[in-house]
């Protein structure tokens, strides 16, 4: 005999491909969306359906966009260009409301031993960006860690020849950890001590 009824028992399954999220949360969420009223549940599901439906890559950035083009490409100083591995770094660095140029998401960094090479991730985009010209800065903040720290001078290689200063954001970041994880004063100090690269 089953222990869960078979629509309860997809919820819970449908929740454990959460990350973070494993069987007895799963099953507490399960039974919050079952005791949730009809237009609770709908309004849950419908956020999913939309954010999936609405929800894309900015043409110029990478970074989420609910049109074409980002805000943040859309309303600020693209002379500077601020260089992160993914969109929750993003989000990360405009927490500290100290950054007003825009950003370039790479989806990733070069890493040989997962297979992930220049061409993996959007250094493409990034030169024919510059290439366009209107540029005076290239802040790289990819994560301070063996992947991040490559990536960063890889690119800065690519770039220098072109004229374009190429930064990294200082060590105030703690070696080998998350840009995401650091709090707003330490995002804030590291990107006013950037070095060049
Ligand atoms: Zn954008």
């Amino acid at each position: 005999m089953k222990v869960f009824i078979e629509p309860i028992g997809r919820l819970i399954n449908e929740f454990t491909k959460l990350p973070g999220v494993g069987a007895k949360t799963a099953q507490r969420y399960a039974y919050k969306v079952i005791n949730m009223k009809n237009e609770e549940a709908e309004a849950f599901a419908e956020a999913i359906l939309r954010a999936k439906r609405e929800v894309r890559y900015c043409k110029i950035c990478g970074n989420y966009a609910e049109g074409d083009v980002c805000d943040i490409c859309r309303e600020r100083d693209r002379s500077v260009i601020c260089v992160v591995k993914e969109p929750k770094d993003v989000v990360a660095m405009e927490k500290a409301h100290e950054f007003k140029g825009v950003y370039h998401v790479l989806h990733g960094v070069i890493s040989p031993m997962d297979g992930v090479g220049p061409n993996d991730i959007r250094i493409r985009e990034l030169l024919s960006r510059v290439s366009e010209g209107g540029v005076d800065e290239v802040i790289m903040a990819t994560n301070p860690d063996v992947e991040g720290e490559a990536t960063a001078m890889y690119i800065s290689s690519l770039l220098k020849p072109l004229g374009i200063k190429v930064t990294r954001l200082a060590h105030g970041i703690p070696i080998g950890s998350e840009i995401e994880y650091a709090d707003e004063v330490t995002i804030s100090r590291a990107l006013a001590d950037r070095k060049p690269l």
